[in-house]
This record gives structure tokens, sequence and C-alpha cells, in this order.
């Protein structure tokens, strides 16, 4: 494995970030006091169905990757849905996420474990300030189709108030046991499901493609994460909006996006190729649908 290794002592802290993830975790722990099997039920749901739909579906496959087409209202309707989530601004989930796959562990890459191994892939480089995130116009470029959305700023800007808007409805509901742990410790479960598609699945597992980067499968993280666990299969195909792609790799979010072809919500949808060996990617596939839409120009920027 090369070693991209990071000093460091070189970045300053980001402790907005640092603060808010000992935060949440802190309440996640303090969830636990407050179980009730009601509480527990309803934790599950809320992540077996925001994960799936919000984050992997919604924030991943549609707007990373634009892998299949809704209608605008819908898309606008989803996205809302992923900020329950709580993982932070949806301009800069997508913006890291592109740069991830174009720039994949290398020295780029906002989050290789050949920086710093496990935990910087995991979490860690989290408590950092990268270059990528401060400069506006560098991570703008990364997300053209989505700044033209002024709602998307809206709900960048405001994304834990929406990931809070469900409090007052839960303790409605329940109390503080339903707060706790449908907000609270399901935020924080989604968050490490999610952290192990940047770590896991670029450490352990196997792999069907040869691509240039440490991406492989993992069976646990594609439960957990409803299909994101093939990861070695999207970095070959990134655009694909199917992740597994042998007849045992369950791909729940792929089930979804079918569902949502087949009563006509979602339409132009990329199907799998011919599994095949993948030697290279010259250009990543999410920056080259952006490109279609967006012209030469962007995909000249891209390469430079
Ligand atoms: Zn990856
Ligand atoms: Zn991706």
């Amino acid at each position: 494995m090369k070693n991209t290794k990071i000093d460091t002592s070189t970045l300053k802290y980001h402790w907005g970030n640092i603060i808010g993830i000992t935060v949440i975790h802190i309440l996640a722990l303090a969830a636990i006091p407050f179980f009730t099997w009601k509480a527990f039920l309803v934790c599950m749901i809320l992540f077996f169905v925001i994960s799936p739909i919000g984050v992997t579906l919604t924030y991943h496959r549609l707007l990373s990757h634009r892998a299949f087409k809704v209608p605008q209202w819908f898309e606008y309707f989803l996205a809302t849905f992923g900020a329950l989530s709580g993982q932070g601004p949806v301009l800069m989930w997508v913006a890291e996420h592109r740069l991830h796959h174009r720039f994949s562990d290398t020295k780029n890459d906002p989050h290789s474990a050949r920086h710093g191994g496990f935990w910087w892939s995991h979490v860690t480089h989290l408590f950092y300030h990268k270059e990528f995130e401060d400069n506006k116009k560098l991570w703008s470029r990364y997300v053209p189709d989505l700044t033209i959305h002024k709602y998307y700023h809206f709900l960048s800007k405001y994304n834990f108030v929406v990931a809070l808007s469900i409090v007052p409805f839960l303790y409605w509901m329940g109390g503080m046991p339903f707060v706790m742990w449908g907000v609270f410790m399901r935020i924080a479960l989604m968050l490490h499901v999610t952290w192990f598609v940047n770590s896991a699945t670029h450490r352990w597992g196997y792999r069907n493609f040869d691509t240039k980067d440490d991406s492989s499968n993992v069976w646990w993280v594609a439960i957990l994460a409803a299909g994101e666990g093939w990861h070695n299969n999207h970095h070959a195909q990134s655009n694909c909006a199917a992740h597994g792609r042998m007849w045992w790799e369950f791909d729940l979010t792929w089930q979804l996006i079918k569902g949502l072809e087949f009563v006509g919500l979602a339409t132009d949808v990329k199907y799998p190729g011919p599994v095949r060996q993948v030697k290279e990617c010259e250009l990543d596939n999410a920056v080259e649908v952006v490109a279609d839409q967006f012209g030469n120009q962007f995909k000249e920027e891209m390469r430079a």
C-alpha cells in the first residue's frame, strides 16, 4: 500500500467538527439510561428508513453520482429527508464525495487510510481543517449542478435545524426516550455506518474489479448501509445505480431505485454493464456525468 502519510502537526484543528462529534457521542451515551424497547424500535425504524433513502439513495447515488433522475420537486423532498441524517451540509457532503472518487487513495483523497490508518479514514480526518473545505471556490467547482439551486444552499446552512426538526414530534409521541434514541443514538449510529464506507470498505473484504484504489466489498457494511458495502463495485463504475453486482451482493438501495423507476418517479437509471475487469478510470464517471451537463470547460477544470 502506497503511503501518503499526513503530518497532522501542520494542520489546524476543526473545533466545530470536534465539538459536534463529541457532543453527539455524549448524547448517544446519555440515551442508554432512557432505553425502552419502544424507543429502540423507533431508533431502528428511523435508522433503516433515513439511512437508505436519505443518505444512500439521495446524497450518494442521486446527488453525488447522478445515477438516476427524479423530478426536481421530488429531489428537493429527498434531499430534505437526507438532512435528517445530521451528516452536515449537503453541498459539502457531495463535493467531498466527488473529490474522494476523483483522488481515491491518493494524496488529495479527503479520507484515505493511507494518510493515517483506519481511524483517520473513519473519523479523525474530520478533526482537522482541510484546504478543500475552507476554500469555497475550490469545493464549489465540484458541485455546479447543486450550487445553482438556492434550496441546497438553504439546506446546507440550516442542516442541523432540519436534523432536529423531528424532536418535537418524537417528544410528543414518546417523551425523552423517543428523542434520545430516535435522534441522538440514531444519528451517532448512522454516522459510524457512513464512516465505515470510508474506512472498512477501503481496507477489508474482497474485490471484483481491479480498480486503482483500495476499495473493497464488505458484506456487513452492505447490510448496515443498504448496499453501500459493495464499494469496490461502486468505485469501478461509480455512476451505476446498482452497487451489488454478483447474485449474493444484495443491494437494498438498488431495489428502492428500481421501485421508484417502476412507479415512474426515477428515470434515466444507469443500469450495470457486464461485470468485467476495469483496469483504469481516466476520469471518474461522476465527474463525467456532471461534465455532460456543464460542458467541456468544467471537464478541463477537473482534469487540471
Ligand atoms: Zn471509496
Ligand atoms: Zn460514491
